[in-house]
């Protein structure tokens, strides 16, 4: 008969499950008027809506908070929402924001076309250089937002003089550490204010999840972009969150795999005929070798670009040829990825443009997965002798 009456038949509180479930409710019952009054009140804890929070978003973000150092970190429908909370949710019209030159594809969009739009004026300056940051500094800057490695050119930022910069004047220091994850440096505990992840990338690891994480170490100023986020309906999916607890069981042992891998990768291209330059913050030819110990704490991480002689002709054939490798517009996967910047994500600057960052048409970045280092060295060497008779 109850069945009838449409609730759920789970038996609960029987055996304990060794998985977390997944609770795809959107909404929850109350047991009465003056129960929900505890729940809003912050007497008693519970969930009312799906929107406003969920049991596996919970799970994740506790364990997010416990790789920062952080608390009450709030997961979201993918990186992006996690750049929205913190930049729509906490800058109003007039102030102003300076962002790193080299961010994220479309955190930049968000800072030359969206903000500009909503009355938020922006300026994008160099992050591995704390003067460059200094000197685009105004009276009404609220924020700086930074990563800790560029993108391509994986060069460091001088965290600590932006950090030093940021808490003389009062400005929130917000850092997008998804390249660099909390294996390598847990930006709160170096000076910053806020830290943003896209989980989809290195963190969740498997390229099956979009989800992001933010978190203001002031509750205060957290509260205000949880809220945001759920008025904004950046909310995460529970299957999402899900699947991005299994990844983090393995984030720290992915990591240190992918490192040593990358560090293998690294040194195999570097003696390669037809190979420019290779590009790895581990390397003691990386124009920033000496950040990586100060900032990383010796740590370099799993991404590494390298550049091949022959222009496009050459990357089209080293990309047809290493073909075990996905060429795909990712990171962090199990599974090694190539990007091609000057055809993906630098493709709408001039070849002026993206020459002045160094990218040319033979510059590829990788991803370093979980594959074996001598089968993925002679994946690339199939890719390099290919580009090599293009
Ligand atoms: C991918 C990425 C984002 C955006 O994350 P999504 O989950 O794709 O929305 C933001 N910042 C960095 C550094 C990224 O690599």
């Amino acid at each position: 008969m109850r069945k009838t009456l449409m609730r759920p038949e789970m038996k609960t509180g029987v055996s304990t499950p060794v998985v977390t479930p997944i609770m795809p409710a959107a909404v929850y019952a109350a047991d009465s008027p003056d129960a929900l009054d505890a729940q809003y009140e912050g007497r008693t804890e519970g969930y009312t809506y799906a929107r406003e929070g969920h049991p596996n978003a919970d799970v994740v973000a506790t364990r997010i908070d416990a790789l920062e150092g952080a608390e009450g970190g709030i997961v979201t429908g993918s990186g992006m929402a996690a750049v929205s909370a913190a930049l729509l949710g906490l800058l109003s019209s007039g102030d102003h924001v300076v962002g790193a030159d080299q961010l994220y594809g479309r955190s930049l969009r968000m800072m030359s076309e969206d903000l500009p739009r909503l009355g938020i004026a922006t300026t994008l300056a160099d992050a591995g250089d704390a003067d460059s940051i200094a000197q685009a500094l105004r009276p009404e800057t609220r924020m700086v937002l930074i990563e800790l490695v560029s993108n391509p050119t994986l060069r460091l930022a001088e965290l600590d003089g932006i950090a030093a910069l940021c808490r003389e004047r009062g400005i929130l220091l917000a850092v997008d550490n998804t390249f660099t994850t909390p294996a390598s440096v847990q930006p709160l505990a170096r000076g910053a204010d806020i830290v943003i992840h896209s989980v989809t990338k290195l963190l969740a690891g498997h390229a099956d999840v979009t989800l992001g994480y933010v978190v203001a170490k002031d509750p205060a100023i957290n509260d205000r972009m949880r809220v945001f986020a759920v008025t904004a309906g950046l909310t995460p999916s529970p299957f999402d969150c899900w699947l991005a607890e299994r990844g983090l069981m393995t984030f720290g042992l992915r990591f240190e795999k992918a490192q040593e891998t990358a560090g293998a990768l690294a040194e195999f291209l570097s003696g390669q005929p037809g190979v420019r330059q290779v590009l790895y913050p581990g390397r003691a030819d990386h124009p920033d070798a000496a950040r990586t110990q100060a900032l990383l704490r010796g740590r370099p991480g799993t991404m590494l670009s390298f550049e091949i002689e022959g222009g496009r002709p050459a990357a089209n054939a080293f990309c047809e040829a290493a073909d075990g490798v996905a060429f795909a517009p990712t990171l962090g996967d199990v599974g090694t990825t190539l990007s091609h910047p000057a055809s993906s994500s630098h493709r709408a600057l001039t070849p002026e443009g993206r020459a002045a960052l160094g990218i040319s048409e033979g510059f590829f970045r990788v991803s370093v997965g979980l594959e074996e280092p001598e089968a993925l060295c002679a994946t690339f060497a199939e890719g390099l002798a290919a580009a090599r008779g293009a």
